[in-house]
């Protein structure tokens, strides 16, 4: 068997539909939506209708609905653009240690400003407290920004029971959505959210294009100027083909998503099963009930994730330790050293990412292969029992 990917967490392949809803705008349709001209009005048309579309998916306002390069543009932008618009003022920002790099980093950036940012921890599952997260607020805190869904261990938060205790402070609330979207029904008119970050790539959409949400009537500054697009809060020639798949392929996650969410929680579990089951001393990291459906992420004692990772990938299976963008860099994960885990079980952490593209004859395949390569790089490593 060859080629199983289990790395849907990190991206996902491009829906062939959306491939094809998104040619013309690569061909007769280039037209710059700014321009007055036929070909203009066209480009812009298709970014109207695809902003509609994702409005009436998520049952918010089109006007607050604005395209950015992505998940990472989108959490820059709440975090800076919030800050920047209090600069003399600075103040107070709530997040949690297990959020994606482009918020942990971002705050680090703005806490160099001279604002303060407290990181709340997670328990053993990755969950927050709510208490916790009152007791951290402070008459000058203007943000709480805390992830829908852990995107290593896939962890859901309390998004309703936050937003209600963010609105009663008065503090605007972000959540970093981008796990989420596409897997979950979301109805933003009566979420009490203020911001969301959402990226195309991880729900069958191109690279490079996601949106941000942003509550009618929120003041954020823009992060890019220039020639006034997106209701002169981010400038820059909109990404016609990009919008116009991000839409297309919200619209096919939201048509089949009951039938494609259960098949992949009942693949994920019957894995999660399997290796527990025959894999002597291993653990499944995070929460097995409030999780997204498609995540499994497995600690091996006495093994190398990295080491484990190179086997698979030779024998065709894609998948990651911890996240993508930190595998790299071979630094432990941030989100189980909050979970507390110990050196010896984060070394041995593997995370696998399902979609609804994901068969029962790959998860055996893939269970078979664990369970060889596991006891492998165990007999390599003697006395691993004891540590
Ligand atoms: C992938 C991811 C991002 C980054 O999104 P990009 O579109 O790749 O920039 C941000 N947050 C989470 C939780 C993610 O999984």
């Amino acid at each position: 068997m060859e080629n199983i990917y289990f790395d849907h967490a990190a991206t996902t392949l491009t829906d062939p539909l959306v491939v094809e809803a998104m040619l013309p705008y690569f061909t007769e349709e280039y037209g710059n939506p700014s321009s007055l001209h036929e070909r203009g009005l066209h480009a812009k048309k298709a970014v109207t209708e695809a902003r509609m579309k994702i409005a009436e998916l998520l049952h918010c306002k089109p006007t607050e609905i604005f395209f950015t390069s992505g998940g990472t543009e989108g959490d820059n932008w709440v975090i800076k653009g919030s800050c920047f618009g209090r600069l003399k003022k600075k103040g107070h920002i709530i997040t949690t240690a297990i959020e994606h790099h482009a918020v942990l980093h971002t705050c680090r950036f703005v806490e160099q400003l001279g604002f303060d940012v407290t990181y709340l921890p997670v328990d053993e599952k990755g969950g927050i407290s709510l208490v916790d997260l009152n007791r951290a607020i402070r008459p000058d805190t203007f943000l709480i920004s805390i992830m829908y869904a852990n995107n290593e261990v896939g962890t859901l938060a309390p998004i309703g029971e936050i937003a209600e205790i963010a609105h009663k402070r008065g503090i605007a609330f972000h959540t970093d959505a981008v796990q989420a979207i596409g897997h979950f029904e979301e109805r933003m008119d009566a979420s009490g959210i203020t911001f969301l970050t959402a990226s195309a790539h991880k729900f069958g959409g191109p690279k490079g294009i996601g949106f941000l949400y942003m509550k009618e009537g929120t003041v954020l500054t823009p992060l890019m100027h220039g020639g006034a697009q997106e209701q002169q809060l981010r400038s820059g020639t909109e990404n016609v083909p990009g919008i116009v798949g991000m839409a297309k392929a919200l619209e096919i996650a939201d048509a089949g998503r009951e039938e494609r969410e259960n098949h992949v929680r009942e693949l994920r579990d019957y894995f999660a099963n399997r290796l527990l089951n025959e894999v002597p001393r291993c653990q499944r990291n995070g929460d097995a009930e409030e999780c997204l459906p498609g995540i499994l992420n497995v600690s091996f004692l006495g093994i190398q994730a990295s080491s484990l990772l190179v086997f698979l990938d030779m024998a065709g299976i894609h998948c990651s330790g911890g996240s993508a963008c930190s595998s790299a860099s071979s630094e432990p994960s941030h989100v189980l050293k909050a979970m507390g885990l110990s050196q010896a079980w984060l070394e041995g952490s593997i995370r696998f990412t399902l979609s609804w593209q994901n068969t029962r004859e790959q998860v055996d395949y893939a269970a078979e292969k664990i369970k060889e390569y596991v006891e492998k790089l165990r007999k390599q490593n003697p006395g691993w029992e004891r540590r």
